[in-house]
């Protein structure tokens, strides 16, 4: 396993919203473990969804994480910046044969799925039940010529015959097997976007040098398919450390739309840095 000589953390938020509490905890839990191993610090955009992505929401993440005394290193690596390296890995996965398109509509995996009265759900939802999975590549060539959207998915029986077993180290919950295949034929470029976050998240981490990968326990299950791909991919292999999550009061997550805890409008109210940082146990 080969990894970068300096340890390297980051924080990488979509700008789908305004920060809020549960941001902040990700943030400043990147921040100090960052302290704590003598690691650079890098802030990332991941902004591939042009759909729900906002430039106001990152310029205003910006002041907030430089409000809460967050320094990251210039230039800021923006996702939807770099899709010419997403489709170079595409294009590593294709010429191996471990991806495929997929011309399917929710409603055609929904219908296939109702006939067969058996659905599989992995961590991402119902698994893909390989409608496109085993067409030939004139009928692959014919739909792609006429203009029928596509999606690629990862073939997993062969991504899995070719990686063989793998682990991953996570300071919280140790040494963990990756089992990928709980997600079945994962989409890694999306039909309105060429890439997804499982492949941008995983590039991305190796391209930046990041040796400490922290972020929420929502994204615990994401590892098998970022493990798997770095095998593919022979990337660099960071550690993990999947951190708890902020709740409210009443034991509820905290959401991006949760407003009333955006970090901006507890600014505006008179709160301090160190407030915020009581608010969620990290002072
Ligand atoms: N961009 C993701 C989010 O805002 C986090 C990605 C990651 O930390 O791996 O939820």
């Amino acid at each position: 396993m080969i990894r970068p000589e300096t340890p390297a953390c980051r924080f990488a938020p979509s700008p789908t919203g305004y920060l809020h509490l549960g941001h902040a905890y990700s943030a400043l839990f990147s921040w100090q473990k960052a302290r704590e191993v003598s690691a650079r610090f890098l802030l990332r955009i991941e902004d591939i969804d042009t759909t729900r992505c906002r430039k106001i929401f990152e310029q205003a993440l910006y002041e907030d994480l430089a409000w809460l005394g967050l320094e990251w290193e210039i230039p800021v690596r923006r996702q939807s910046e770099h899709l010419p390296e997403y489709q170079s890995a595409l294009d590593k996965l294709a010429q191996r044969g471990l991806i495929y398109p997929c011309f399917c509509t929710r409603k055609d995996i929904a219908e296939e799925i109702g006939q067969s009265g058996n659905a599989p759900h992995g961590p991402d939802g119902v698994i893909y039940p390989g409608i496109c999975k085993h067409l030939s590549s004139s009928e692959q060539k014919d739909r792609k010529d006429g203009g029928a959207p596509y999606a690629l998915r990862l073939h997993m029986d062969r991504a899995l015959a070719q990686s063989g077993t793998l682990f991953w180290q996570d300071l919280a919950a140790g040494d963990v097997h990756a089992t990928p295949e709980i997600f079945g034929d994962v989409v890694l470029a999306r039909k309105d976007i060429a890439t997804s976050y499982h492949l941008s998240v995983t590039l991305d981490d190796a391209l930046q040098g990041i040796t400490y990968v922290t972020r929420g326990r929502d994204l615990f299950e994401a590892t098998h398919i970022h493990r798997l791909l770095q095998a593919l991919l022979d990337l660099p292999v960071p550690r993990w450390h999947h951190h708890e999550l902020v709740s409210d009061d009443q034991g509820v997550r905290l959401a991006k739309r949760h407003n009333a805890l955006a970090i901006r409008v507890l600014r505006e109210e008179g709160k301090k840095p160190d407030d915020i940082r009581k608010m969620i146990g990290l002072l």
